[in-house]
């Protein structure tokens, strides 16, 4: 099974009973699914959406984002599933991008997706979504051709954490590259099977919220939609019996910090995926303790690779003297990982570059962006992720964080994950921030942002003494910020731009 049209016809005769997709009450089976997606495809032409034609998702997750995806992938239309959490002008930024022709909102958004249409050209249709299903519904189920595996189907935007949001164009080859062929051949981060319960609970509009999913579901697994994402939720469904799900860390640290955690029977959860973001050591370690009967799979991927493609697997995951438990794990099958230096040439293991990804699972491009194309995926196919890593001689790679976000002080390259991790221990400290500021002395000055748990008492000067105790003190922070919030995006990222700004204002 390589592409949505494969499985859906799959596992729509071979498991017609069971369940596709449950969204609070709404229920799918597969074969359900199989039709409606038909269904779907007539809609579709019916509002003039042929191959490549731009079709976008504004609401929550939902069942109905899930089939017009399939619908899509089978049809060689594309769906740009948009950010409801963005700023109305990030939304009305990423919709104009997308040129949809037809725009489906869940009621809350609807106003505002009208607005934008109302100012573009040509103006797209905007249909709420349950009236659209509700015509859905009445379709003929059609037959169509299955468009080429490399034709793009998805297009998902990156997360907007250094820059503007980019439009990944991802095929169903994409899609699937990275899944095996047969449930018997599947690769630990896969494993799971049409007796598994995958939540969905990341936002539809990143790779963590669909890629996951659609993997889960051409395995014919049921998948349990969660509109979004709050922490008691998670628990409950937990208990309900979701057996796998993906979490990026500031989640995760919500679902364990949680009053409700120290009374939930986390033993239904058999693997737990997280990643996107780095991951605080003592975080992990606090989530390995507390579910300790789940197999934990840290996971590092990008839009641009469909998600994962490296993975630390449960076995890495212990608790003293496991070195590799600050890692993100080795490639998985199918993907080559080379750590490159200034002059695109791989350096030896153990040193620091840039992190290059060749895998089938990778964009051809953006939309409408081939200077950013050009600048990230060379003529080889390699993609350039723009994130400073290590691999040691077993191939395991560690991630330190975003080349952008390196802050140069006197001299020395110091990367904001490894004094966050640092920090991130202090009992006082809920969350926290690296980032550089601009220094007479050192050119640029480590500067640490700070969110004290409640009822907690900080002071900058024993932060910075703890801190010394524990990395190199060019590392440490010069100064503290104690902040009310973290400023995150959608994908629970910390904007440390945002951070940085006002520090900059009026230089380069
Ligand atoms: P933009 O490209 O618009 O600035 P973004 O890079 O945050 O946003 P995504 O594609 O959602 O958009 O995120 C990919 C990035 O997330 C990676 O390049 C990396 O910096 C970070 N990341 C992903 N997984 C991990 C991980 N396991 N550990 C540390 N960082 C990770
Ligand atoms: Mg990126």
């Amino acid at each position: 099974l390589t592409t949505f049209d494969e499985f859906l016809t799959y596992w729509g005769e071979q498991r017609p009973d069971g369940i596709a997709l449950e969204d609070g009450e709404r229920v799918t089976t597969y074969a359900e699914a199989e039709r409606l997606t038909r269904q779907l495809i007539a809609y579709f032409h019916a509002n003039n959406i042929g191959k490549g034609d731009m079709v976008a998702w504004l609401g929550r997750n939902s069942d109905r984002y899930f089939l017009m995806l399939y619908a899509a992938a089978r049809m060689g239309a594309v769906i740009a599933p948009i950010g409801w959490r963005l700023a109305p002008p990030e939304i009305a930024y990423i919709l104009s991008d997308t040129g949809a022709k037809l725009v489906v909102a869940e009621d809350a958004f609807l106003a505002s997706a009208e607005e934008v249409a109302a100012t573009l050209d040509p103006r797209p249709r905007v249909v709420r979504d349950d009236i659209a299903f509700a015509e859905v519904a009445n379709m003929e189920p059609v037959d169509y051709a299955p468009p080429h595996e490399n034709d793009p189907v998805l297009q998902l935007y990156t997360s907007g954490t250094t820059g503007n949001p980019k439009g990944a164009q991802l095929s169903n080859r994409n899609l699937f590259a990275l899944r095996k062929p047969s449930l018997d051949e599947q690769v630990p981060w896969q494993i799971y099977g049409p007796d598994d319960c995958m939540l969905a609970v990341m936002p539809c509009a990143h790779i963590g919220g669909t890629g996951v999913a659609a993997i889960a579901a051409a395995n014919g697994v049921r998948i349990l939609v969660m509109p979004e994402f709050t922490p008691g939720g998670v628990l409950d469904a937990i208990v309900k019996g979701a057996t796998h799900m993906f979490l990026v860390p500031a989640a995760l640290q919500m679902v364990i910090q949680h009053p409700q955690a120290s009374g939930t029977d986390f033993s239904n959860l058999r693997y737990l995926m997280y990643g996107a973001a780095p991951m605080p050591l003592e975080l992990l370690k606090e989530a390995v303790r507390t579910m300790p009967q789940t197999g934990f799979l840290q996971v590092y991927g990008m839009t641009e690779t469909c998600g994962t493609v490296t993975m630390l697997p449960p076995e890495d995951h212990v608790l003293e003297g496991n070195e590799r438990m600050r890692s993100a794990g080795k490639a998985v099958p199918g993907v080559t990982i080379e750590v490159r230096g200034a002059d695109n040439a791989e350096v030896p293991r153990g040193e620091i570059g840039e992190v290059c990804i060749h895998s089938p699972s990778n964009t051809a491009g953006y939309w409408n962006l081939p200077e950013a194309t050009a600048s990230t995926i060379d003529p080889d196919g390699w993609l350039h992720t723009g994130d400073a890593g290590i691999m040691d001689q077993d191939g395991y790679v560690y991630i330190q964080d975003r080349i952008k976000d390196m802050i140069i002080s006197g001299g020395e390259n110091v990367y904001p994950a490894e004094v966050e991790n640092a920090i991130f221990g202090h009992p006082a400290v809920a969350e926290v921030a690296v980032i550089g500021i601009p220094s007479e002395r050192w050119g640029e000055e480590v500067k640490a942002c700070v969110v004290c748990k409640p009822g907690a008492e900080l002071n900058a000067g024993d932060l910075i003494a703890y801190t010394r105790e524990r990395i190199a003190p060019f590392k440490c922070p010069k100064s503290v910020d104690i902040i009310p919030e973290m400023p995150r995006n959608a994908s629970g990222k910390i904007l440390r731009r945002q951070l940085r700004d006002p520090y900059w204002e009026g230089r380069d």
